[in-house]
């Protein structure tokens, strides 16, 4: 039978190994053939927040066509890529794959909207971000094994949830707050930027929020544009365009990911050396950093404040607050798991609507009529 160290002998030094796992918070005996970040991937992919991202918005709201990115699909094309950079680096892909698959599960529904509106609401009792939520879920909320909470997944991904949205927030308090994430999990936080700006273009081309004239105007579209046409030449036109861009968009910067920081693990011997690191050693190069840059705050300026999206944003967060309202007056409303936290009402509260689908939570106000 294959081990976990047969899996793993081919791995560069500064790769991660189970066998260096601080391990899980509830101790559990060795699967015989699935190693610990296996079993990590396939407890997410098994657990219901996972099969509700299907229904949670990226960015557009509820489109009457069925195209746009949810955060399920982002979150496919998230783990595609990272396990290609994490392969090329002879990184653990099964890490990457495990860190890929949950780094959007702490989603509320509307996308930002929601989540914006939950950190509002839950102001005096700590506020809500989803990547603390995405912690919750899988030490507490998920409940489908009989001798633990959550999910029991390996320090080293849970780490890697919180240090996605704050390096200092840790498993361990004794551990330093300026250390850096594992190199699978920098991987992972590259690649989350470059899938969705990437897809963000696609759906706003295709909800004719921006055009190519708009996107003539960025550095990063004109570099990917070059390179489209040394692919297909230069005869391409409308979808089998921007979709010849796109793809180009995303190797281009992959590309320069997998050489730069090639460059930058040279010398690297362990992954203490790339957690002690004073900077991250999974980066883009200096240039195609700075191209990327303008063109997030382009999507900002131009997607993510379009009237479009906004306008359903507050569709959305009227809901959340709605919502709120009426299970913060009537908690026996609430399902009977959600009421068991000793941290009070509004995170009882919060936790029930973060965890719910957009659908799911329009289906709630319509039905029960909100205030
Ligand atoms: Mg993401």
């Amino acid at each position: 039978m294959t081990t976990p160290a047969d899996f793993e002998s081919l791995l560069a030094p500064y790769a991660m190994r189970t066998q260096q796992s601080r391990g899980r918070r509830y101790r559990e005996p060795d699967h015989p053939y699935r190693p610990a970040y296996v079993r990590d991937r396939d407890r997410i992919i098994h657990s219901a927040a996972f099969r509700r991202l299907a229904y949670k918005t990226q960015v557009f709201v509820d489109q009457p066509n069925d195209h746009h990115r949810t955060r399920l699909t982002h979150t496919l094309e998230v783990v595609q890529i990272a396990r290609t950079v994490a392969r090329q680096l002879s990184l653990n892909e099964d890490l990457t794959e495990a860190v890929a698959l949950v780094h959007d599960l702490g989603h509320p529904p509307f996308g930002h909207a929601g989540e914006q509106t939950l950190h509002e609401m839950t102001a005096s009792v700590g506020g809500f971000e989803h990547n603390r939520q995405g912690r919750r879920l899988v030490e507490k909320l998920e409940s489908r094994y009989p001798h633990f909470p959550g999910l029991n997944l390996t320090c080293e991904v849970l780490d890697s949830i919180s240090l996605h949205a704050e390096q200092s927030t840790r498993l361990s308090p004794s551990s330093p707050a300026d250390r850096q994430m594992l190199a699978e999990a920098q991987v992972v936080d590259v690649v989350d930027s470059i899938a969705y700006a990437a897809h963000d273009i696609d759906d706003a081309l295709r909800h004719q929020i921006i055009t190519f004239a708009d996107l003539r105007q960025i550095e990063i579209w004109r570099w990917a544009h070059d390179r489209c046409e040394k692919t297909y030449g230069n005869d391409l036109v409308g979808k089998q365009l921007s979709r010849g861009v796109i793809r180009s968009l995303i190797d281009g910067q992959v590309g320069s990911l997998i050489e730069e920081s090639r460059q930058q693990l040279m010398n690297i011997r362990s992954v203490e050396e790339i957690c002690s690191s004073p900077r991250r050693v999974i980066s883009l190069p200096l240039p195609v950093a700075t191209m990327k840059e303008e063109l997030q705050k382009f999507l900002f300026a131009r997607v993510y404040r379009s009237d479009v999206v906004t306008r359903r944003t507050k569709e959305g967060q009227q809901i959340v607050r709605g919502l709120f309202d009426r299970f913060l007056r009537s908690p026996d409303q609430l399902p009977e798991k959600y009421l068991r936290t000793d941290e009070g009402i509004e995170r009882a509260v919060c936790d029930y609507i973060s965890s719910m689908t957009d659908r799911f939570a329009r289906r709630s106000y319509d039905e029960n009529g909100a205030v």
